[in-house]
């Protein structure tokens, strides 16, 4: 009876390169890759290659790092509502439904990818089976439940006034903050995740929530136990104050001005945007049904903060892409790349650099040294995907699954052949709604 034995090694041959650092596009570069590890680049490649290599023709595509995603909330399962993410989510089946679709980020070309705040505080549990190889998924960090303060945090009055609730866990007093950050450092976070700004109703776009002295509570706590924190910040001021604070890495930073991106420069903070949520609502929510009233408004946001993002990307500030997929406006799977894209249109960076932002700087999400993944150079994690054309020409390439060709992580091949999982929906999952509109008499009787 033959064997079948897995080769150690991949050698792609005949393709082009583009290597994640920022270097310009190389023809013709063959890449050679083993279990976890990048062996050798160029002229060299075939020649360091062991007798068993599987050997890849990839003439006429690129060879390129596999994309970080800094931004995925891999336990939310895609709801349509705020209702259905903190009611109809039980532990039990969000777990298995993080299953079922964490495989689906490998199979867009996803190598790598942060989950900030989860709900139940699933996110290691899920970390660690993807690297025991329970689930098949791309190398994940994550943290645990957001905190919060009692304003709340994206979903108004839904969030308790203490306690834990969905993602949410509300914070009173400093002692419980420093305790809360030290305990989810215990349960495994690798990120401290902070909701800087929330929604209060009757108030015009998102409130600063937290003051500098808390902040400085997390990232005190976090830093000295060698966690790095994490901030939602949908205004100038809340970035301004988790870049004092010392936040690592700061989400959306919508409506940056001048005096936040000051601080985010002194801060030595990174940035990832988030334009694709805001983006895919404004050009195709009204495709699927979605709240569209607030268009113009989202329209306004992305605008106004991408032109600041731009400076601050000029001054030095590193942008990580992140896609927020996990809601139905970002289901996985399908906009990962789009926050390339949109580093391009919204930002007027080159593909190539966007690419960069959307490999290279990557590594501060998954927390590994810089050039030590999301770069294709020997010695690098073996993270690459091989895309059919030249993604430095049309960046939206890598958000077109068919032209995709391989995906490699930790230097095996992940099967693209097999159909893309679908399901049906669960019991209880989703949340009915009676009608669109009231029925009044003058409906029925004009
Ligand atoms: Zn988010």
């Amino acid at each position: 009876m033959a064997e079948t034995t897995t080769p150690s090694q991949v050698l792609f041959e005949g393709g082009a390169l583009v290597d994640g650092t920022g270097a310009a596009r190389r023809d013709d570069t063959d890449v050679l890759l083993e279990p976890d590890r990048i062996v050798a680049v160029g002229p060299d490649a075939a020649g360091s290659a062991a007798p068993d290599v599987q050997r890849l023709d990839v003439r006429g595509c690129t060879v390129m790092p596999g994309l970080i995603d800094a931004h995925c909330h891999i336990t939310f399962g895609e709801p349509a509502s705020n209702d259905e993410l903190f009611f109809h989510r039980p532990a039990s089946t969000a777990m298995l439904v993080a299953a079922f679709n964490v495989p689906k980020l490998l199979r867009a070309g996803v190598t790598g990818f942060l989950d900030a705040d989860c709900i139940h505080d699933l996110g290691p549990a899920l970390r660690d089976g993807i690297e025991a190889g329970l689930v098949e998924g791309p190398r994940m960090t994550s943290g645990l439940n957001a905190l919060l303060t009692a304003a709340g945090g994206t979903a108004g009055r839904l969030i308790p006034d203490g306690g834990q609730l969905g993602y949410a866990h509300v914070m009173g007093d400093r002692d419980e903050i420093v305790r809360t950050t030290r305990q989810q450092v215990k349960y495994g976070a690798d990120w401290i995740k902070i909701h800087v700004t929330g929604s209060v109703p009757n108030h015009r776009g998102e409130l600063t929530v937290w003051s500098l002295d808390e902040l400085r509570a997390v990232t005190d706590t976090a830093h000295a136990l060698d966690t790095p924190t994490i901030a939602h910040c949908r205004s100038a001021e809340s970035t301004r104050l988790a870049a004092e604070a010392g936040v690592d890495l700061i989400l959306h930073a919508s409506y940056l001005d001048e005096a936040a991106v000051e601080a985010v420069v002194e801060a030595g903070s990174a940035i990832a945007p988030t334009f694709t949520f805001l983006a895919n609502l404004v050009d195709h929510g009204a495709a699927v049904g979605a709240m569209t009233t607030q268009v113009d408004i989202f329209r306004g946001e992305l605008e106004a903060t991408a032109a600041m993002v731009r400076t601050a990307y000029d001054a030095g500030v590193p942008l990580l892409c992140g896609s927020e997929s996990g809601f139905s406006l970002t289901p996985y799977g399908h906009w990962h790349a789009r926050e390339l894209e949109l580093f391009v249109d919204l930002l007027g960076l080159t593909p190539l650099e966007a690419i960069s932002c959307g490999t290279r700087n990557g590594a501060l999400a998954l927390r590994r040294p810089m050039d030590s993944i999301g770069v294709v150079v020997p010695g690098a994690a073996a993270d690459v995907v091989v895309v059919d054309g030249d993604p430095t020409a049309d960046i939206s390439l890598l958000g077109d699954r068919r032209r995709l060709r391989h995906v490699v992580s930790r230097g095996r091949p992940v099967d693209l052949d097999r159909p893309w999982p679908t399901r049906s929906p669960l019991a209880g999952e989703a949340v009915g709604v009676w009608s669109r509109q009231l029925l009044t008499r003058e409906v029925v009787q004009p």
